[in-house]
């Protein structure tokens, strides 16, 4: 937007601390230009000559930053063929089959979503089953921990005559594949996959819908991650491609899972597009029992899950990204996992010193006190999902023993001991409505049943002030944005949400339910009309 606008008459939340709310605010082109009272804002040289749009009481927030998704992935889950819904392996090859129909033969087909326990067969669907498809496909489980294909896609993926397949793809008694691969080998059939399925409109199409999907929950900015090795990957040339278009609605960072070349260091780019860093994974999944802990997991003797990597290969990738001058994101579950993370921080930052890059850890689940002391010290970045606690109580209680619940989903022990904590939706491995990561963390209670009543480990419970810090303010710190995004002051970006309900007003209802007015970044209209 190049004009100039004045609101006022709203009830707006800067998230700025030394001038905590306002009712007007003044915008000129992408930038804010003054923020306060109607009086105030009026005594600014522009705001007398500018068109006023009157906020008629509505609240207004700065533009909510998800600090870390797969976005790419999210998007492409949307055009994959959808296997939620089925009930067994026949089911799946069906659906399969419907869309085989309408494409060549050497088409690849994508088929996601999947959980094959709700399955009659309660197996992973196999190569023999596949093979009733005439396409190649490769399907992903909804956890995107365990893949399949059929035999063309073991061709194409040159995995059939391969002797030296890496452990996670299975074989038979006789030896041949089977078709399933778990975790680690899964990158061949998805490079095959992507090299024979180049990103076209479609592709483009799908991820401008997210977007606009984002933009409807007041979402202004994203950080999205690649994962390699269970097939998720990340780029830079579809967010320009959709820039130049002018259909890129939020400003995007992006992790990827090497080292770029020519020398390149975290957060080149401009306000729209930018390089975040390095994505490494520490350890496994909660869920899948592999998060690396310092305890057995409860029922499972001498099982504490796995780490992903020898400590000191993992301290040496940490130097050369800090050498170079690169954030690193590491997926960090277990207490386990968060003592190599932090053995490996500690003594690359002696080293080299480099408080600017504030390394990010994600998830963050089972922290202990002095381990969060020393991410304090650190200066690093507790990036978390507070959506899993409302999806994951049950699980929690189920694997954790009773003594490390209270270390288990901590964001407010995380804040108290002094770490930035962000927040961010981890789509699409969980819903990308930032507002029912706001309700998780203020109300702590299922979704569904919205128990338990008082919200779970209750201490834990953050404010909504604090909530919405975690997605905004400190959001902006986690991707170096924080001296023009993250609050409404002066001279930052004019990203801000106008909100159609408020839910300060709102008690202990479910905040999930909040709805955005309008969404606008750079001062631009994205969402909704005002
Ligand atoms: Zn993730």
């Amino acid at each position: 937007m190049d004009g100039t606008r004045l609101f006022t008459g709203g009830r707006i939340k800067t998230m700025d601390p030394r001038n905590p709310s306002a009712d007007s605010i003044l915008v000129c082109g992408q930038r804010i230009a003054a923020v306060g009272t109607e009086t105030d804002v009026m005594g600014h040289p522009l705001a007398c000559k500018t068109e006023k749009t009157d906020l008629e009481g509505r609240r207004v927030i700065p533009g909510i930053i998800d600090g870390h998704l797969h976005f790419a992935a999210w998007s492409e889950g949307k055009m994959a063929v959808d296997l939620s819904g089925c009930r067994s392996i026949h089911e799946v090859v069906e659906k399969l089959n419907e869309r085989a129909a309408s494409l060549p033969d050497d088409r690849w087909i994508r088929g996601m979503h999947f959980d094959h326990s709700r399955f009659a067969e309660k197996r992973l669907p196999d190569r023999s089953d596949l093979d009733a498809v005439k396409n190649p496909v490769l399907l992903t489980r909804v956890c995107y921990h365990a893949h399949c294909a059929n035999s063309k896609a073991l061709e194409l993926a040159g995995m059939m005559e391969n002797k030296d397949l890496p452990e996670g793809v299975q074989r038979d008694g006789t030896g041949s594949l089977t078709g399933v691969v778990l975790e680690s080998g899964a990158d061949l059939l998805y490079g095959a996959f992507r090299r024979d399925t180049p990103i076209g409109e479609e592709h483009l199409e799908g991820m401008a819908n997210c977007m606009r999907e984002m933009a409807s929950y007041g979402v202004t900015s994203i950080s999205t991650s690649a994962a390699v090795h269970i097939g998720i990957d990340e780029s830079f040339g579809p967010y320009q491609e959709l820039r130049r278009r002018g259909r890129l609605l939020q400003r995007v960072t992006i992790h990827v899972n090497d080292l770029l070349p020519f020398g390149i260091s975290s957060f080149l780019g401009d306000e729209m597009i930018r390089y975040g860093g390095l994505k490494l994974f520490a350890d496994g999944g909660f869920c899948a029992r592999t998060a690396a802990m310092s305890f057995e997991y409860n029922g499972m003797p001498g099982h504490r899950g796995e780490l992903n990597y020898d400590p000191v290969l993992f301290r040496e990738t940490v130097q050369r990204a800090q050498e170079q001058g690169i954030q690193v994101a590491v997926h960090t579950n277990g207490d386990r996992a968060m003592d190599m993370v932090l053995d490996a921080m500690e003594r690359v930052g002696e080293l080299f010193p480099r408080p600017w890059l504030r390394h990010k850890l994600l998830h963050c689940y089972v922290v202990r006190p002095e381990q969060a002391a020393r991410m304090a010290a650190l200066g690093v970045v507790a990036d978390v999902q507070p959506v899993f606690v409302s999806d994951e109580i049950d699980i929690a209680e189920e694997g954790i023993p009773e003594g490390m619940l209270p270390f288990s989903y901590a964001w407010k022990s995380l804040k108290e001991a002094g770490i930035i904590v962000a927040a961010s939706s981890d789509c699409p491995a969980a819903s990308p409505n930032p507002w029912r990561g706001v309700d998780a963390a203020v109300n702590r209670v299922r979704v569904g049943d919205r128990t338990p009543v008082g919200g779970w480990h209750p201490g834990q419970k953050m404010d909504l002030d604090e909530a919405l810090e975690m997605f905004t303010r400190n959001a902006s710190f986690s991707t170096g944005m924080e001296s023009v995004l993250g609050s409404l002051e002066p001279g930052k970006f004019a990203d801000l949400v106008v909100l159609e309900d408020d839910p300060w007003d709102m008690g202990d209802e479910d905040l999930s339910a909040v709805r955005v007015f309008a969404t606008f970044r750079g001062g631009e209209t994205i969402f909704g009309k005002l």
